[in-house]
Formats: structure tokens, sequence, C-alpha cells
């Protein structure tokens, strides 16, 4: 029996169950393709394949010393590969772990699934996420998601030999849409076990506490995200080293359970994604549909994409996003809510162009909170980040807004959240001129938030809307996050 065990977001040996299912006899050709088409889409960046390739150096050394084996790793058009080397090698089985990416990667597997066919090769799938694939059941999902999470990781049996090909990837040759990758996580397994150890033993203490702001939750946050997305660790790994481990306070103990919880949503959402992947480009109640399409304003995008807008916080936290690839869970929804409300812009084109910059790119997540931050969903409360409240309690002493804006820099932190109120004489004396040295606001919140609330609020309060929310209720009943119960 010859089978293909190909890597794809689970890039990790242990408790990857499609490679526990792929060595258990027979020979094993264990490949990676970076798919052309799917680098070229406008949600991939450097950013994610700096992280992918570090994570295959690891996978591919780990190989070698367990095995004494290589990582066959491939780039091109998949279909071709995958073709050819069922071809070469006389392939019967794939094994491989589910995904739930955008639609063009789920149009790929549809094809992949049609050359399986036509070669009578079965092509085996494990389920990395507890998703409810068939006979969806939202009674059930958070007790199935439970069991799931907490079943024993049993260890894996080798008694396959493997199959080396003798292709070289040169790693230079991948495009992708090139940002200048800075500082940035690195990929690897190794970075994520070291993170879920310091996270477990003393970053989490304050968890919490720290998550919402930026300055603590660079720290105080786990950062597993990227080393989830891409496979490096598993889920139930994290779950249970966190849920084995003993906490000193209550505290302590809370931050905990309030980060299995968030565990726990990661698969909520991507449950969510399965059941309406036409979220990633359909709005989830389609009562708001023609809402905001006709009215994009390119200079607000170019303002906001670039960390122009006049409002110190928000530009810091865009500008720390593209040079970090992360920011934490409150200042992503802010930078949303910020285009989607005060600057009118439509979530469909403002969330392709944060994905590039979000390392831990997720689907699934992505554009759910992106509807539920532009109040396209109608089942959630319409929250409007006012960017002002948000600097004076996440950064009351401008620390963070100094460093990611330095134009601002001279500007004492009491003054710092509103540039634009400075007198004549301030600005003299901080030596700034707002408007030339710093953009003034690009539009006046006040004026913005009210008026982004009453035209969500007109189509909330339609009937349209609300017949259409039940069935996006109905329809999303797997646990609403917030109802859902971790063991
Ligand atoms: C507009 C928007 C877009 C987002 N896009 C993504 C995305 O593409 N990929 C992504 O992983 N997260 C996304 N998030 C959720 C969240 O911001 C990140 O998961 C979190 O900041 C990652 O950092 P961390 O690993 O330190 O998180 P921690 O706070 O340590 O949480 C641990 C893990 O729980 C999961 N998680 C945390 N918060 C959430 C949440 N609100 N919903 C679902 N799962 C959660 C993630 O897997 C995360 O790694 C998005 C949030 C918003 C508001």
């Amino acid at each position: 029996m010859n089978k293909i065990l190909w890597f794809r977001y689970d890039l990790r040996l242990e408790n990857n169950d499609s490679v526990g299912g792929a060595i258990k006899e027979g020979n094993v050709l264990p490949i990676f393709i970076f798919d052309e088409d799917f680098l070229k889409l406008e949600t991939s960046s450097s950013f994610h394949v700096q992280f992918i390739i570090q994570s295959l150096l690891e996978l591919r050394e780990e190989f070698k010393q367990k095995y004494n084996t290589k990582l066959n790793i491939y780039y091109g058009d998949t279909k071709e590969i995958i073709n050819s080397l069922c071809d070469k090698f006389k392939i019967d089985e794939i094994y491989s772990t589910y995904h739930f990416k955008n639609k063009n990667l789920q149009q790929l597997d549809d094809k992949i699934e049609i050359i399986c066919k036509n070669n009578n090769i079965n092509w085996k799938k494990f389920n990395q996420f507890g998703i409810q694939l068939n006979n969806r059941d939202g009674k059930t999902w958070s007790k199935n998601w439970n069991s799931f999470i907490a079943k024993k990781i049993e260890s894996q049996q080798i008694e396959a030999s493997f199959i080396e090909d003798d292709y070289e990837i040169d790693f230079s040759t991948i495009k992708t849409n090139e940002i200048n990758y800075k500082d940035i996580q690195k990929g690897g397994r190794s970075h994520a076990l070291d993170l879920l150890s310091s996270f477990t033993n003393s970053r989490s203490t304050n968890y919490q506490k720290d998550m919402s702001s930026p300055i603590t939750g660079e720290k105080a946050c786990s950062r597993l995200s990227p080393y989830i997305t891409f496979g490096n660790i598993s889920l139930k790994e994290i779950f249970q080293k966190v849920s084995n481990s003993s906490y000193q306070s209550t505290q302590h103990s809370r931050s905990i359970n309030s980060f299995k919880k968030r565990l726990a949503w990661h698969c909520h959402f991507i449950q969510k994604f399965y059941d309406q992947p036409e979220i990633e480009y359909t709005n989830m109640n389609r009562a708001y549909d023609g809402l905001r399409e006709n009215s994009f304003n390119e200079n607000y995008y170019e303002a906001w994409k670039n960390g122009n807008t006049g409002y110190p916080f928000v530009d810091a936290c865009m500008r720390y996003l593209k040079n970090k690839g992360w920011i934490n869970f409150r200042m992503r929804a802010m930078l949303v809510s910020f285009a989607s409300y005060q600057l009118w812009l439509d979530w469909r084109i403002t969330s392709k162009h944060l994905a590039k910059f979000f390392t831990d790119y997720e689907p699934g997540i992505h554009y759910s909170q992106f509807q539920m931050q532009s109040g396209t969903t109608g089942i959630n409360t319409i929250r409007v980040y006012n960017p002002v409240k948000q600097s004076l309690d996440q950064d009351p002493h401008g620390e963070f807004i100094k460093k990611w804006v330095p134009e601002v820099s001279n500007i004492p932190s009491s003054l710092i959240h509103e540039p634009w109120n400075l007198t004549f004489m301030e600005q003299k004396s901080y030596n700034i001129e707002i408007g030339k040295d710093y953009a003034l606001p690009i539009i006046d919140n006040k004026l913005e938030t009210k008026n982004a609330r009453d035209k969500i609020w007109k189509i909330k309060t339609s009937s349209q809307s609300k017949i259409l929310s039940r069935d996006v209720l109905k329809k999303h009943t797997s646990s609403s996050p917030n109802k859902f119960k971790v063991a």
C-alpha cells in the first residue's frame, strides 16, 4: 500500500491523526505543497509564507531525526503535483487533515477529489477541531466538543517505511504578495511549545485583565494563534496542558478558564464558517445588503491602511499590526469598527486587506468577527468603539502611541489622545503642526458614529432583518460563544 501523507494546516508530527493513520503500515510519501494560485490571493502574504517556511524547516528536521527520511516540499499547481505524484509512486491512499479555509482552497479540494475518484485513490481526512461535519446538531455541539478536546492523546506507532522524492524546493522562488516581514512571530513547533509553557507557568496570571491593552496583551495573551492556524500545535495539546496544570491564585484559575473558552470559540467560529462559507463574501444577514457597497471612500481607505487617520491610537494600532503581524482582540475589533462605522468602508474589502497582516489569518474567525464588528449579522449588539475612549483606557500614558506614531511623541501624555485640540501656541511649543506633521482627523468621530448607528439601527429594526436574523440564529446555534460552557 502506497500512501501520500499530505501536510496542510497541521504542520506537526505529534497529536496528528493523519500522521498516526498513515504511518501504521505501507510506504509513505510525506509532502507539503505551496499552491501557486493560493499564494496569489489577496489574503495571502509573505507573513504567512515566512511562517510556513520556518515551520517546515523544523518539521523537516523532525522527520530526519525521528524517521531518518525527508519531508518532500513542492511549489506549483497542486492538482498537477498530486496527479504526477500519484502516477509516479502508484499511490493508493492520501492522508490529510480537514481544513476550513477560503473558497478557492475548497474548490481546489473538489478538484483533487475528482482526481482521487478517477484514479481509485482513497482520500482519508481527519478532524482536528471537533467540527460537526454531518448531522449538524446545535444541542450536542458543546458536549461533543468537550469530549473531543479532553480525549487522551495516544502516542503514534510507526510501522511504515518512507518514500523519498528527488525533487528539492528552492524557497526563494515562491511568489506571494510581498510585504517586508519585520518583527513577526517565528514559525515552528519549538516556538509554540515555548509559548505554551511560558503562558501556562506565568504569563497567563493576569490574562483576563491584561488581554485588552496592546501594551500588556503582547505578553499576557498566549500568542499561540499562528501556531494554531498552521497546526504547529494541536488545540487538544494546548487545552490539556492548561487543564492539567495547577494555579496558585483564583485570579490565575479564572484567567485559564477564560482562555479555555476562547479555544472553544475558535472551533465554534470555524463551525459557523463550515456551515455558511458564503460569509466570506456576503452579509451574514442579507437584510444588510446594499448598506455600504456604493459608498466606498478610497481616501479614507488609504488613510486607515497606512495608519494616517489623525486618530493617534487607531494609527498606532495599525502600524503595530503591520510590523508585528499580530494585535490583540480588542484592538482588532477597534480597527474594524473604525473602518466599518466611522469610515463606512465595506468589510469585504477591509477584511481581505487585514488578512494579509494577520499571521494567524483563519477565515472562520476572521469573517465572523469582521461581520460582528461591522453590524451585518443582525444578531449582535451594535458596538461602535470610540477611538479616544479606547486610547485613554488602554494607553493612558500614551506610551504605545509615542512608540508607533513618533510624529506626536513631543506632545505630553495628557494631550496626546486628541492632538487636534492643541492650540496654535501648544503646537508651537511641542514643535508639531497638526495637519502637516501629523494628519488632522479624517472624520468627525461623534458625527460619524451617530450616522452609522442610525443607518444600522434602521435596518436592524426592519421586519426583514428580524425575520432573517431568526434564520441566522437558527443556523448558528452550535452554542453561542457566550453561553458556551467549557468542562
Ligand atoms: C476583526 C477580527 C478578526 C480576527 N481574525 C482572526 C484570525 O484571522 N485568526 C485568529 O486566530 N483570530 C482572529 N481573531 C480573534 C482574536 O483576535 C485572536 O484569536 C487573538 O488575538 C490571537 O491572539 P492569541 O493567540 O494571543 O489569543 P489568546 O487570547 O491567547 O486566545 C487563545 C486562542 O483562542 C482563540 N481565540 C481567541 N479569541 C478568539 C475569538 N474572539 N474568537 C475565536 N477564537 C478566539 C484563538 O485561536 C487564540 O489563539 C480576530 C478578531 C477580530 C476582532
